[in-house]
């Protein structure tokens, strides 16, 4: 039995001996690690060579970072290591927060989330992508770039639509977040098993634990959505490591 956790951001977390080895006592062997930034970039890929067969770096600039600063060192960096890692993340928009309720910062966001988009593109790799309130713009722009490859991170848009989301190939994901989200909850209802992917996004916090999350705790999201899914716990693991094995084009 193996388990993905196929989000989180493990560069983030003090103790990362500690979490690895919990991680692999659970037989959560393979962590999907995502990065915010051009230093959290750097680490996940040194975390990486650290941890050859459990860590499997993913590098960008998340929606939230570097919005007034040049960009161009960073951009130049992605390009340069995008051989190194097996996917693009976290990347994406976020209207949500009150930094982006300025226009002129939107407009920034989205020009960061086509840059990595397009260079995903070129480069055939699968883009990991937040999108809290700007669920729309998001599938939009990721259209544009002929993005093939693509997971709607912690997904909680529409329900209207997971069905363009679907019908393009790409997955949702869902975190611990399920035992108290309707949002979450209602998406995974509704969207097919086989287009579903688990994580934790950790180090987020997990209410009903009062803790940071870590890797390990993907089992919370498998225990709820094998729930929601009325589908067997051993089943559940089979269906979404092999989801996550898909996309990210990783070995068995
Ligand atoms: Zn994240």
């Amino acid at each position: 039995m193996k388990i993905v956790d196929s989000h989180a951001h493990i560069d983030q977390i003090n103790d990362i001996d500690k979490i690895v080895t919990n991680a692999q006592n659970n037989n959560v062997d393979k962590i999907l690690a995502m990065s915010i930034n051009l230093k959290s970039s750097e680490k996940t890929l040194e975390l990486s060579k650290k941890y050859p067969k459990q860590v499997y770096p993913c590098i960008g600039i998340h929606p939230t970072e570097g919005l007034e600063e040049n960009l161009i060192d960073s951009f130049n960096w992605l390009k340069k290591n995008i051989k190194n890692c097996i996917a693009i993340g976290e990347i994406g928009l976020d209207y949500w927060g009150k930094f982006s309720k300025k226009e002129d910062l939107r407009q920034r966001q989205r020009e960061i989330y086509s840059f990595q988009l397009n260079l995903a593109a070129d480069n055939n790799l699968p883009v990991s992508i937040h999108s809290r309130g700007a669920w729309s713009d998001c599938i939009k722009l990721a259209l544009e770039s002929d993005i093939k490859k693509a997971v709607f991170h912690w997904y909680t848009g529409p329900v209207d639509s997971i069905k363009e989301i679907i019908d393009n190939g790409f997955f949702v994901s869902c975190t611990p977040a399920l035992e108290y989200s309707k949002e979450l909850r209602n998406i995974i209802i509704n969207a097919p098993i086989d287009k579903i992917l688990v994580e934790t996004d950790s180090p987020v916090y997990i209410r009903s634990l009062k803790r940071p999350s870590e890797p390990s705790d993907v089992l919370i999201t498998l225990k709820h959505l094998s729930e929601i899914k009325n589908c067997s716990l051993i089943e559940t693991i089979k269906i979404t490591t092999e989801n996550a094995y898909n996309l990210f084009k990783i070995d068995h």
